[in-house]
């Protein structure tokens, strides 16, 4: 695998890159031999294979967890902690790097590449402060015959199952918690960004996470591979994020073991600019909303619900931020909005921009598919978007700002909560009372008042209602790898 970044110490990385499954500490080939392309967004050619494993490694994986997992959960949290810091270390120095391989695969520009990697190492670094902070309790039985101790133990070997568009960040946001708990992990990542998750496999050992604890298979048979994994008696917890729809199979699939799920599933986040917002703060805020990752994020403002007294400005002067954006290659330094991930979410962003317009939407800037190789859609404003319209329900995954008037806080709200979804939300206000009355009225996770970005590792990431169950980041993201024992003690 070659590089294209001017960097000799990137150079000797790309040409060491691993391709093959990590099963118990070692980099091997998978029962079928055969590989999985894959490719770069930014023109659409192939960057290298990676192994494509079958269900018997799958279920090698869940071996090597399973092996590993007495001897990690009895590893001393100070120990752990001190891997963990070595883990955000480790991805701190190789920063550039691991960015430029993320823009390569994902086609995300790089300095969203290097945003990604920054908060990727967080969680290692957040986790490692964590992993000696463990908490339980003492306390007295009302009857007074005996004591109540609760304590919470690692649940034990994780199925941990990412998405393409945060492919460093949504890995390490599971394997840091989980391993601070003392479980061990297999990870499958998604198909399309296979090359970032084996980097981070590698970095882990080096950090000297001990062989076995964190395993990594790629695979195109996606449901067989992670089907088999959940039904091994040996895997107590699934993490997944990702689509709400393949969500919902998958917690069906972790019935039949009652396994413990936490989900991270699609968003659809109100942006809510109400009539007495800064509308520079606003603009700034609904330009990282929109346009972080390319509108590929499931926190992305996907519904802007504007006052009616500020919505011709906000929408003209969106618009003028949007079209002076720079499109290209995501390793491209200049580069402000890469390419979509892959030509099928091109075709779906064009489908909902064209039924927008068909409903009485109308195209302010971009719109048009530009004529050139790599999954490219330019940054776009669609104004007078019709509640009926699918872009105001579905995810528009895509640099799509679609922009709603309102005239009321009541009607904003209400059209904020009308979906099935509630991860994040968009709140812009001078009045922070205000604000915080309009944020506690909205079904959603996470709100962000006068700001565009919600994700921070100390903070407890998720969703309400379709967008998931559980959450990832803070002390609760911990706990989620843990279950809860209470031991009834006679003084
Ligand atoms: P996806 O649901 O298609 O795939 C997610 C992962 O599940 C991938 O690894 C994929 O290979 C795997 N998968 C697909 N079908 C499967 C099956 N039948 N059985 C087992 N695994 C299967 O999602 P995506 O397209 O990779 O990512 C985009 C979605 O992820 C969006 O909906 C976005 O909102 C969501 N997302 C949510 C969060 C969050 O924190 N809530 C974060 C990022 C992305």
């Amino acid at each position: 695998m070659t590089s294209t970044l001017d960097n000799p110490a990137a150079d000797a990385y790309f040409e060491t890159a691993h391709t093959d499954l990590f099963i118990g500490g070692q980099w091997v080939e998978g029962a079928a031999g055969n590989r999985i392309e894959v490719v770069n967004p930014s023109d659409a050619t192939v960057i290298t294979a990676v192994a494509d494993g079958t269900v018997d490694d799958g279920i090698r994986a869940v071996d090597a967890a399973a092996a590993a997992l007495a001897g990690w959960s009895a590893t001393p949290p100070r120990r752990r902690a001190e891997i963990l810091r070595r883990c955000f270390e480790l991805i701190t120095e190789r920063a550039d790097t691991l960015a430029h391989l993320i823009s390569l695969e994902n086609g995300k520009a790089l300095a969203d590449a290097r945003g990604e990697v920054a908060y990727a190492a967080e969680f290692f670094r957040w986790y490692s402060e964590e992993a000696v902070r463990t908490t339980g309790s003492i306390s007295t039985a009302p009857s007074g015959t005996n004591r109540i101790v609760v304590q919470h133990q690692p649940i034990g070997v994780c199925v941990l199952v990412t998405p393409w568009n945060f492919p460093a960040a949504m890995a390490t946001r599971k394997i840091a918690p989980a391993l601070a708990a003392g479980c061990t992990t297999i990870l499958k990542p998604a198909t399309l960004t296979p090359l970032t998750a084996y980097a981070i496999a590698a970095i882990l050992a080096e950090a000297g996470v001990p062989d076995g604890v964190v395993n990594v298979v790629t695979t195109r048979s996606t449901g067989p591979v992670v089907s088999a994994m959940l039904h091994d008696p040996r895997v107590r917890l699934l993490s997944f994020t990702g689509s709400t729809e393949v969500g919902r199979t998958l917690l069906r699939e972790s019935a039949d073991q009652v396994l413990k799920c936490a989900m991270e599933l699609g968003g659809n986040a109100p942006l809510i600019v109400l009539d007495d917002a800064d509308l520079d703060v606003a603009l700034d805020g609904a330009m990282v909303a929109k346009m972080r990752n390319g509108g590929q994020a499931c926190t992305a403002a996907n519904r802007i619900l504007v006052h009616r007294s500020l919505h011709d400005t906000f929408v003209e002067r969106l618009a003028q931020r949007m079209q002076t954006l720079v499109v290209g290659a995501g390793t491209d330094e200049a580069t402000q909005c890469g390419p979509l991930v892959d030509a099928k979410s091109v075709a779906k962003v064009t489908e909902l921009v064209d039924d927008a317009v068909e409903r009485g939407g109308r195209i302010v800037v971009g719109g048009q598919v530009p004529n050139r190789d790599g999954f490219f859609y330019p940054p776009t404003v669609l104004a007078d978007v019709p509640a009926a319209a699918s872009i105001s329900r579905e995810e528009i995954f895509g640099p799509v700002a679609a922009i709603v008037p309102f005239d009321t806080d009541d009607e904003a709200i209400t059209a904020a909560n009308s979906t099935e979804y509630g991860l994040s939300a968009y709140v812009f206000s001078r009045d922070l009372a205000r604000a915080l009355a309009v944020a506690e009225r909205l079904e959603s996770g996470m709100v962000a008042i006068n700001r565009g970005l919600v994700s921070d590792p100390a903070a407890p990431f998720g969703g309400v209602k379709q967008s998931g169950l559980g959450r990832e980041g803070a002390q609760e993201g911990l706990l989620e790898y843990t279950e809860t024992q209470y031991i009834a003690v006679d003084w």
